[in-house]
């Protein structure tokens, strides 16, 4: 008996050239690790039936949900700037979309299923490691309130995977606004396939940007509304100390979600320029560049759509001076939403002038005295003052304007004259300022446990993640940031 889903398929009913129809390849003994209960509910999915022989068949590739239709979708891309005119789903397939009891429509996708047509040299497959911390990445992204894709289940397949060691199969359930990615549009921008880029643009108007339909121009409103979204993004990565490792316009969902987590850490100690990703030798998505590389990528996006805003203002040059003015909007939207973000993990409500100001006096302090990204905020909202000024001094310029009780009186001056009250900021900082991230030598053990087949630590990180703001007592170590031994300094990609 099959496993049954109401699947609605939107995608495969795009020309054929959109993607390639594949099959999972079958694995040998799936095994569930974990499901997704209230994510299965919220997409109006039956936990019970996906925890079924049948369901974690279907969830391993082995056996198929009733009503899908799996496909490998298509992109391009510019990796590392580098511009590869032939990507694509190559260890990931789309089983189908469904639309949830609020109407909402989502993909949902295995990943590490087997090799596509776009596998290239790869074998389609991912280990153990990728797949577990993608699950505890995203669903703490998703908790932290972070636009992201999520993470339904992740099985075992019994298979062993071939890196540089041997290491366990698994694949990843994951669920999107959208797999629609900067690159997808590039795909066909770059074949001149411009019918197959006006389907592809109307098929995201209507999927995810509808306001724009019946616009004069609605391709610019497709850009304005992905660069906001882009821009909203990035702030709110900023704003928890994220650092997504692989920002190549083939991993830039135009849904404006997190997407593709791979080489991706929170920081513990600040440092603008920290790099976790071990392909990433140049920093080029070092965390203070994340902004930028935005803005970079979402110029590539402008790019792509060129051809039919073109045809459809009737003139080129007309098309670019659109294009440009609806990127150059980019930093407003980006500063906007970072600095009120900004402002919230401060108490404090909309920026006013000299916000910017305290908040990068509390960065480059916290810089140089290396503290805790995460909990420095959380000591600020939890009014522990003296914890602060303990991390935050020592190293510190020597000079008085430097020191966090400058700082701290600046601040204070600064919330009075805020209006509310202390209890209403208190709860603006509880809620902004999480307790738990998922701190990344606390990944590591869970994934190192887990290949020692003990898969309590990853159970435990995910259970407290869903609630990062919350304290919880039983759980303080994991907000600790990691012991100098315990330092996980660099990741590696998820292949
Ligand atoms: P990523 O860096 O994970 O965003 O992947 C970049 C490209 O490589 C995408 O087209 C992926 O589908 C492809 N890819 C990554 N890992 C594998 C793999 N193990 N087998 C086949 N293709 C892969
Ligand atoms: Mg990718």
């Amino acid at each position: 008996m099959n496993s049954s889903i109401a699947f609605d398929n939107s995608y495969s009913r795009l020309p054929e050239r959109f993607y390639s129809r594949v099959r999972p390849k079958p694995v040998k003994a799936p095994q569930l690790i974990a499901l997704n209960d209230d994510l299965a509910k919220s997409l109006g999915l039956d936990a019970d039936d996906l925890r079924s022989t049948e369901g974690i068949s279907a969830l391993a590739g082995n056996g198929q949900f009733e009503g899908s239709d799996p496909i490998a979708m298509a992109y391009a891309g510019q990796q590392f700037g580098n511009w590869v005119p032939q990507l694509g789903d190559g260890r990931a397939v789309l089983l189908g979309e469904v639309v949830n009891p609020s109407g909402e429509r989502f993909d949902i996708q295995l990943k590490g299923s087997g090799p596509t047509p776009y596998s290239r040299m790869g074998d389609g497959r991912a280990w153990l490691g990728p797949v577990l911390r993608e699950y505890i990445v995203s669903e703490a992204m998703a908790c932290l309130g972070v636009p992201t894709t999520r993470a339904l289940a992740a099985v075992s397949t019994g298979d062993p995977v071939i890196r540089e060691e041997i290491l366990p199969g698994a694949i990843l359930t994951r669920v999107a606004r959208s797999h629609l990615r900067v690159g997808t549009f590039q795909y066909f921008a770059a074949r001149r396939d411009d019918e197959g880029l006006e389907r592809l643009a109307d098929y995201a108007i209507d999927r995810l940007y509808p306001q724009h339909k019946d616009e004069a121009l609605p391709y610019i409103g497709l850009l304005n509304s992905v660069i906001e979204a882009q821009a909203r993004l990035v702030a709110r990565w900023m704003n928890m100390g994220f650092i997504h490792g692989v920002m190549n316009t083939d991993n830039v969902s135009i849904a404006g979600e997190t997407i593709d987590y791979g080489p991706c850490a929170f920081m513990d100690d600040f440092h603008p320029d920290r790099v976790f990703s071990s392909i990433d030798q140049t920093g080029r998505y070092a965390y203070s560049n994340q902004p930028r590389v935005a803005h970079w990528n979402l110029v590539q996006f402008a790019q792509s759509l060129l051809p039919l805003l073109s045809e459809r203002i009737g003139d080129e040059k007309e098309a670019v001076e659109q294009a440009q003015l609806a990127i150059n909007a980019y930093p407003l939207h980006y500063e906007k939403a970072y600095q009120t973000g900004f402002n919230a993990k401060l108490g404090l409500g909309e920026p006013q002038e000299g916000d910017a100001e305290l908040g990068n006096a509390l960065l480059s302090l916290m810089a140089v005295n290396k503290a805790d990204f995460t909990l420095t905020f959380r000591c600020l909202a939890d009014g522990d003052l003296s914890a602060l000024a303990n991390s935050l001094s020592g190293n510190g310029s020597g000079d008085d304007q430097g020191s966090i009780e400058t700082w701290l009186g600046n601040w204070r001056d600064r919330s009075d004259r805020q209006g509310d009250t202390k209890e209403a900021r208190q709860r603006r900082m509880t809620a902004s300022n999480p307790a738990f991230i998922p701190r990344n030598h606390r990944v590591e053990q869970a994934i190192r446990a887990a290949l020692e087949d003990d898969f309590a630590p990853f159970q435990r990180l995910v259970e407290v993640l869903r609630t990062p703001f919350d304290n919880q007592p039983d759980h303080e170590e994991l907000m600790q940031p990691p012991q100098p031994q315990e330092v996980v300094a660099q990741t590696f990609c998820g292949t």
